[in-house]
């Protein structure tokens, strides 16, 4: 187990402790205990890496380089993120209590692919020659933004900083980034391998502290161009209406309660394994995590009795174990959140099959819970739990399983079981969602683009087109007078 760590800030290249002094404790999930401190940053602190990141965007010695010459830092932190892979998985598993199998085989190969993928795409951006009608020579550029400010949530540290911070950095941007209080350990080893690989200095700036003050200070910055931000759909909801009003680019990425529809048709082993796996996944602390079964009426019954018996051999407990699949919510605040959803849902008519009370073991551990009576206007169903909890509804035709898929406020993810493959593209085509997955749940690399519709954000990670959050087009009008005799 991981001891005694201290983070520090990263401002400007160096190693700082906040311009207070102060520090906050950090805490495993896997047992509540104390596991070390990292620097609490305060605004003046923000203020300072703001100004590193905007001179070292004007100095040039990162946004004045080519693409390909970005890439190979790119490539060095891809393989710097490999050799250290050790470290940062059991960084991230204890800091968010995550089992070490899924750190040391999603979170940090994620990581290092993800800077691998941008550094690729860095290499082919290039603006267009357009075939206009006036007397000009006509083309595109695409420009860096400057200063982008990164914040991200507690359940995917490591992967949702690449994901900004990659294509971000591809195009020639500079980045202040707050990761969420309550686990920034990833990001310190992270900031570490950005210096080791030979980011210039002020390119890259870590905040560590408290969300409301230090992000609305990032969010409200003259000087910060875009905000990247993932989290709930509350927070977003403020940051994008304040991003609106001071007239800055945001890119969003919310809440989500997928709907996981399971027709007659399916295999009905996948469907149990691809139901388990949509909501189990990170303790279903997974924004795209398939919450809301909903089962085509003649296979609730044998559906609901696989489910009954495989869930209790899902293993939960020791993330240090490389057996273990469910490990802790990330905290006491958050488990009493979960908890407070289930009590409720039972108030309403729900009916537990299994699961529905928090594990006396030491930690933040809550079992997988599956609820079934709830009509659909009840709030486990409307809401985002961001636990372990499965709420199941039935359905008799198509008409009526993509009406319930659609009928809360998020839209995020999705998934279909059903051998009918023809059947599935038809439906994925009117599922709200950003990314459908069919006969399976939660496979995702850099090429797998994702993000919302509706109250699930208006942001795409992954893929060519996150780049495009990070970059401006600028045409450039070059005036040809006709030839003279
Ligand atoms: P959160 O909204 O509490 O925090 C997200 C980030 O914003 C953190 O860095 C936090 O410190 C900061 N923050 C908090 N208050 C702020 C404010 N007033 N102004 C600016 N920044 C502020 O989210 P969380 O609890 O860390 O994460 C869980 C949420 O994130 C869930 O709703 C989940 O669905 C969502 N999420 C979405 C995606 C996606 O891709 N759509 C991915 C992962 C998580």
């Amino acid at each position: 187990m991981l001891q005694d760590v201290h983070t520090q800030l990263y401002i400007d290249g160096e190693w700082r402790e906040s311009s207070d002094g102060a520090r906050h404790d950090v805490l495993t999930p896997a047992t509540g205990e104390r596991i070390g401190d990292a620097a609490w940053a305060t605004t003046a602190d923000v203020d300072a890496a703001v100004a590193a990141a905007k001179a070292s965007f004007e100095r040039g010695d990162w946004s004045a380089l080519s693409g390909r010459e970005r890439a190979r830092v790119l490539i060095r932190i891809a393989a710097l993120i490999r050799e250290r892979s050790e470290e940062l998985a059991i960084a991230e598993s204890v800091d968010v209590g995550k089992p070490i199998l899924f750190t040391r085989v999603v979170d940090v190969p994620t990581a290092a692919d993800t800077f691998e993928y941008y550094a690729a795409l860095a290499q082919t951006q290039a603006g267009e020659i357009r075939d206009t009608t006036l007397p000009a020579f006509q083309y595109t550029t695409r420009e860096a933004l400057g200063v982008i400010g990164a914040l991200t949530p507690f359940n995917f540290p490591l992967i949702l900083a690449a994901s900004k911070l990659a294509p971000a950095l591809a195009v020639g941007n500079s980045v202040v980034h707050k990761p969420a209080e309550d686990t920034p350990l990833s990001a310190a080893i992270l900031a570490r391998i950005l210096e080791d690989a030979g980011l210039p200095r002020g390119v890259y700036n870590l905040i560590t502290g408290t969300g409301p003050a230090l992000g609305e200070r990032i969010v409200e910055h003259p000087d910060v161009a875009m905000i990247a931000f993932t989290g709930s759909t509350a927070v977003g909801a403020k940051v994008a209406a304040k991003c609106g009003e001071l007239g800055k680019g945001v890119m969003t990425e919310l809440g989500g309660n997928g709907a996981n529809l399971v027709f007659a048709d399916a295999d009905i082993d996948r469907a149990v394994e691809a139901t388990i796996n949509a909501f189990v996944f990170n303790t279903g602390q997974f924004c795209m995590a398939g919450v809301r079964l909903l089962v085509e009426r003649e296979l609730h019954d044998p559906l609901l009795a696989a489910l009954a018996a495989a869930i209790p051999h899902v293993p939960i407990g020791d993330i240090a174990d490389m057996g273990t699949v469910i490990g802790p919510l990330v905290s006491q605040r958050h488990l009493d959140r979960v908890h407070g959803f289930v009590k409720r849902a039972v108030a309403a008519g729900g009916t537990i099959v299994t699961g529905g009370e928090p594990l006396e073991r030491g930690g933040f551990y809550y079992p997988p819970t599956v609820i079934t009576g709830l009509g659909n206007d009840a709030e486990a169903v409307q809401e985002e739990v961001f636990g372990p909890v499965l709420t199941v509804q039935t359905f008799d035709t198509e008409e009526e399983a993509i009406a319930l898929a659609n009928s809360t406020r998020y839209g995020l993810a999705m998934g279909i079981q059903t051998s009918d493959i023809v059947k599935a593209m038809r439906i994925a085509k009117r599922l709200e969602a950003g990314l459908i997955w069919v006969n399976d749940w939660g496979k995702l690399d850099p090429t797998v683009t994702f993000g919302g519709t509706k109250a699930s954000g208006t942001g795409r990670e992954n893929g060519p087109e996150a780049l495009h959050h990070y970059t401006r087009t600028k045409s450039v009008v070059i005036a040809t007078p006709p030839v003279a005799d």
